[in-house]
């Protein structure tokens, strides 16, 4: 069986105690297709206070059951849950398509895969996070158990709405927390489309729901006196808010998935093919719209033109793949809308006077929000392309002589998501790994996640961490039992 959406008829209802239904609101926001700027949708319901509150009831009501359902059978919902997803990855791809304009090849296969595989990964985990004993050493046995936190929330950004969902609703899913989500207003059709499989794979009513809606229904959210965490993924402006709304309420737990502006060192005695080849896919995935992109480049000197001539040449050619997100060998596509468009194009005029354009710069086409893979060489460590997440295929380049050098001007950002060395000294690629002040590295290698380690940033790039066991923690709180054993 097919999903029951598709581009021509998204989803205009909200995923509330299984069912879809209207929004109590009856505020609307339209969303556009980034391709040509063409009209998808004029109704998608803006949920309101009594939505959100809806939903939370419902997550509360369903709680108590659902942190003791067996384990066999909550493992089996994720995995059934993880199935489906797979078995509709090109469906979900297309709902988020109409709106983000990711190809399936280059991105929405990898997206429905990552998410699907979250869920499997999650799976596996709900019976092996078991608590702690310790010694009996005064009389008293200690346990600690890792309780669920209740009803739970996940705020996702449009760069990645499938993949960044499986990053929160499985360990939510997963400990036994009820979890609402809530997409980003320029993609919400593939969160809502989960809907239809969340009803097939079986969850009980009001364990797993969706509401869409913008900022103001986010802000609903974090403030909520009910609901006692929030996994969020977006810019670290509205991280700051969410984070300010969490405390000012109920002191909720918070998890921040921030931006990031991730250098790429990349000295003479690298492999300079594989530093070329990460470098670009780090750039040009997603049309640079990606949270770790290595959009600075370190190179050392001795290297600098052979490792210049690649890496433009490789954009240049990465460029002509540009082109209709739903024709066949199309890896670009669009930026996701107008105002990212305008965003984008902003920094590319002002870089113009902070650095030499090595390439692009210019728009594609005549419609559509379509961006040429961008570089700057030779940009001052305080200008503003070198301190700021474009979130586009814009990177700068720059050349250093020593690594004393270099990792300072690595370090030299508020940023500190992920950081790459490309070098075949592996003392020092380890001894650099060590001083990068980020939450991730890459040696020969760089912009990749792994769901096994632990995802996330340091500095103003996050608080907390996703992926791995980590994730299970954050979503979670340990509970210590003492067993009076001489009564
Ligand atoms: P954004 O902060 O504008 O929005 C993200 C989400 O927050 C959306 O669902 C939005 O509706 C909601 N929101 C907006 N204002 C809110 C408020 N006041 N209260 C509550 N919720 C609110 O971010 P975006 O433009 O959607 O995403 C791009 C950003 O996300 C980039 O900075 C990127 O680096 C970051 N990102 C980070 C990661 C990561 O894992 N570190 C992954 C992907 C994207």
């Amino acid at each position: 069986m097919t999903l029951p959406f598709s581009a021509s008829n998204p989803p205009t209802q909200i995923f509330l105690n299984n069912q879809f239904v209207d929004a109590k609101s009856s505020q609307k926001f339209s969303v556009y297709n980034p391709k040509d700027s063409s009209l998808v949708c004029d109704k998608v319901p803006l949920c309101g206070e009594d939505d959100v509150n809806a939903a939370v009831d419902g997550a509360e009501a369903a709680f108590p059951k659902w942190k003791k359902m067996p384990n066999t059978e909550r493992r089996d919902l994720l995995l059934r849950f993880a199935d489906l997803i797979d078995k509709h990855s090109e469906e979900l791809a297309v709902l988020t398509r109409i709106t983000l304009g990711a190809p399936y090849e280059s991105f929405g296969r990898f997206e429905g895969s990552m998410a699907a595989e979250s869920f499997r990964y999650y799976a596996g985990f709900v019976d092996k996070f078991g608590g702690e004993s310790y010694p009996q050493d005064n009389g008293f046995l200690k346990i600690t158990r890792h309780e669920p936190l209740g009803v739970t929330a996940g705020v996702v950004p449009w760069n990645g709405p499938l993949g960044t969902v499986g990053l929160k609703a499985a360990p939510a899913l997963a400990t036994g927390n009820c979890f609402i989500l809530k997409p980003s207003e320029k993609t919400p059709f593939a969160a809502l489309a989960l809907g239809h499989l969340i009803q097939e794979a079986g969850f009980p009513p009001g364990v797993f729901q969706v509401v869409s809606g913008d900022g103001s229904t986010g802000a609903l959210i974090a403030r909520h006196m009910r609901i006692r965490k929030i996994s969020f993924t977006g810019s670290i402006p509205t991280g700051k808010k969410i984070q300010q709304m969490a405390a000012e309420s109920n002191l909720k737990r918070v998890t921040l998935e921030l931006g990031g502006k991730s250098p790429a060192l990349v000295f003479d005695d690298c492999n300079l093919d594989n530093a070329v080849t990460w470098c670009v896919n780090a750039i040009a995935a997603n049309t640079g719209q990606v949270c770790f992109a290595a959009s600075r480049v370190y190179v050392q000197e001795g290297i600098r033109d052979q490792f210049v001539a690649k890496y433009k040449a490789a954009l240049e050619e990465r460029a002509k793949t540009i082109g209709d997100p739903d024709a066949k060998g199309t890896i670009m596509g669009p930026l996701v809308d107008e105002s990212q468009f305008k965003r984008v194009m902003g920094f590319i005029e002002r870089g113009a006077s902070q650095g030499n354009l090595l390439t692009g710069g210019q728009r594609v086409g005549d419609q559509g929000c379509f961006v040429q893979p961008t570089v700057f060489t030779d940009v001052d460590l305080d200008a503003e392309i070198s301190q700021n997440e474009i979130f586009g295929p814009v990177s700068i380049v720059n050349t250093f002589k020593t690594e004393e050098e270099v990792i300072e001007k690595a370090n030299a950002t508020e940023y500190g998501l992920m950081a790459g060395v490309f070098t075949q000294d592996i003392n020092r690629a380890l001894r650099i790994a060590s001083d990068f002040e980020s939450g991730m590295v890459g040696i020969n290698c760089v912009s990749l996640t792994m769901m096994n380690t632990p995802f996330g940033g340091s500095k103003q790039s996050g608080l907390g961490r996703e992926c791995g066991r980590n994730a299970l923690e954050h979503f979670t709180e340990p509970k210590t039992v003492m067993i009076n054993l001489t009564y």
